[in-house]
């Protein structure tokens, strides 16, 4: 691979402001009216990130948002109505939303999707035991996570359980200020010593990930009192017996809320912002369209991600395919299999996901002439894969070009990115699921310093022009 020719130091005589603007910090280009829709719209997006812990409340805040737009459900729709504004819920978990275009979906269709599922601690269906006078929780771990990150850390319980009267009780608790908070052991540095000798990879046992929720014991009771005291508990308030958790999808995840970051409050620090960053830019881009774009514009908000996308609310499943169809069979009701091939063909997909950021710390992971950067704008990634690009979708040089000129048309502060130095490691996204389907896609996406952590941190500027840029890919791609 040769060098860039890009680099800052090359564009002493401009090509074009939009060329060179894309390695220049964004913060130094500012206009004071962009200051302040950047605090306005990120305020809006820290409160929705506090709203959703979990991709099911990811999902119902959206919605909420979206119906608050005037979207309505797409089986209400019966022919295709540019402007109509329709969204499908799947299964509670993952969601698909569109604004009809004035052109026929036959054209193809431009298309934005996230995922709303983050790394977490999931519990195990039977997962209450009492050790040591401890009721403890039996857990394991979602996604790619730095195991030691969640230990000694306060940790809130959200998610669902099913009883066996067919009624599902939401569980939320840890994030209220007067609510009770439960945590993850490790062990003290005085006793660590054999702690300190192993590699980090054996040094902390995904089995040792249990989580201590109780320790006083029920009165009168000799055999595990302590659990029976939190089982008793969880009944009175919930309704929820040891059985039923069995049947429930219970996720701890980080306490508490997120955060502005840095003196000049710069930044945002907080727990799911990979991707929900990208899900909200997304879900808001579509929701403030102002004009009925001419290509139908789609949102996915999918889950799974941080697994592989396979399952039924995955990026893999076929509720994306028939969502399309459903667009296509308003317009055409008699189609067949190849409009549906022939649409996929005509689309143009975003694959709206965080990239990599660099900090100065450990900035050795990067290649710096390559790397994103905080603060530059959201990230245009044209292949993510690890070793020799393996499982990457490569974006096509026309397609490349096509994002380009839409970003630059609109005054978009944005920037290139790769995912680390060649053969540091490496990463995947759903990127590869939509071009699977036939479409132009790139990776697309805001810069995340800590990804992965309980504390993801991004920058303003970055979440807004993400904002900024999938609108302007609605209008104009
Ligand atoms: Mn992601
Ligand atoms: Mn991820």
């Amino acid at each position: 691979m040769t060098n860039n020719p890009t680099a800052p130091q090359n564009c002493e005589k401009k090509e074009s402001d939009a060329f060179c603007a894309t390695w220049k910090n964004g913060w130094t280009k500012l206009a004071d009216t962009d200051c302040t829709a950047i605090a306005a719209y990120n305020n809006e997006y820290m409160a929705y990130l506090d709203k959703s812990k979990t991709e099911r409340e990811s999902i119902h805040e959206a919605i909420a948002i979206a119906q608050n737009a005037g979207f309505v459900k797409l089986e209400t729709l019966k022919t295709f109505t540019p402007g109509a504004k329709v969204f499908f819920n799947h299964r509670g978990k993952a969601l698909v939303l569109a604004v009809l275009g004035t052109e026929s979906p036959l054209n193809g269709v431009l298309l934005s999707a996230a995922h709303v599922d983050a790394p977490r601690i999931d519990l195990k269906m039977r997962p209450l035991r009492e050790d040591e006078e401890f009721a403890v929780l039996e857990t394991h771990y979602y996604g790619g996570i730095k195991k030691y990150q969640w230990l000694q850390t306060p940790l809130a319980l959200h998610g669902v359980v099913c009883l066996n009267n067919g009624k599902t009780v939401d569980i939320r608790i840890g994030d209220a200020p007067s609510d009770p908070v439960f945590f993850i052991p490790d062990v003290l540095p005085h006793l660590g010593k054999n702690q300190k000798g192993k590699t980090v990879a054996d040094a902390f046992p995904g089995e040792e990930l249990d989580v201590l929720i109780g320790s006083q014991p029920m009165a009168n009771e000799e055999k595990h009192a302590v659990k029976k005291n939190v089982l008793k508990i969880l009944n009175t308030r919930y309704g929820i017996t040891e059985y039923d958790f069995l049947s429930a999808e219970l996720e701890m995840v980080p306490a508490g809320r997120s955060r502005n970051v840095g003196l000049d409050e710069s930044m945002i620090g907080g727990y799911g912002q990979d991707d929900r960053v990208c899900a909200y830019a997304s879900l808001k881009a579509l929701t403030d369209l102002q004009t009925t774009p001419q290509k139908t514009a789609i949102v996915v908000l999918a889950d799974k991600e941080e697994i592989g996308s396979a399952g039924t609310t995955g990026m893999t499943s076929a509720f994306i395919d028939r969502f399309v169809e459903e667009i296509i069979a308003l317009a055409k009701p008699n189609f067949t299999s190849l409009d549906s091939y022939r649409v996929w063909d005509k689309t143009k997909a975003l694959s709206a996901d965080v990239n990599a950021g660099v900090d100065p710390i450990f900035k050795s992971v990067h290649e710096m002439t390559n790397a994103a950067r905080l603060g530059y704008g959201p990230v245009v990634t044209k292949y993510t894969g690890s070793g020799g690009k393996g499982g990457a979708n490569d974006a096509s040089a026309e397609f490349m070009g096509e994002i380009r000129c839409v970003l630059d048309a609109a005054n978009i502060i944005w920037q290139t990115g790769a995912l680390g130095r060649v053969d540091e490691g490496g990463g995947g996204t759903v990127a590869r699921d939509l071009a699977a389907r036939g479409a132009d896609v790139v990776d697309f996406g805001v810069a995340v310093i800590g990804m992965h952590s309980l504390f993801e941190v991004t920058s303003k500027l970055d979440c807004y022009f993400m904002y900024k840029a999938i609108q302007a890919f609605f209008e104009h791609a």
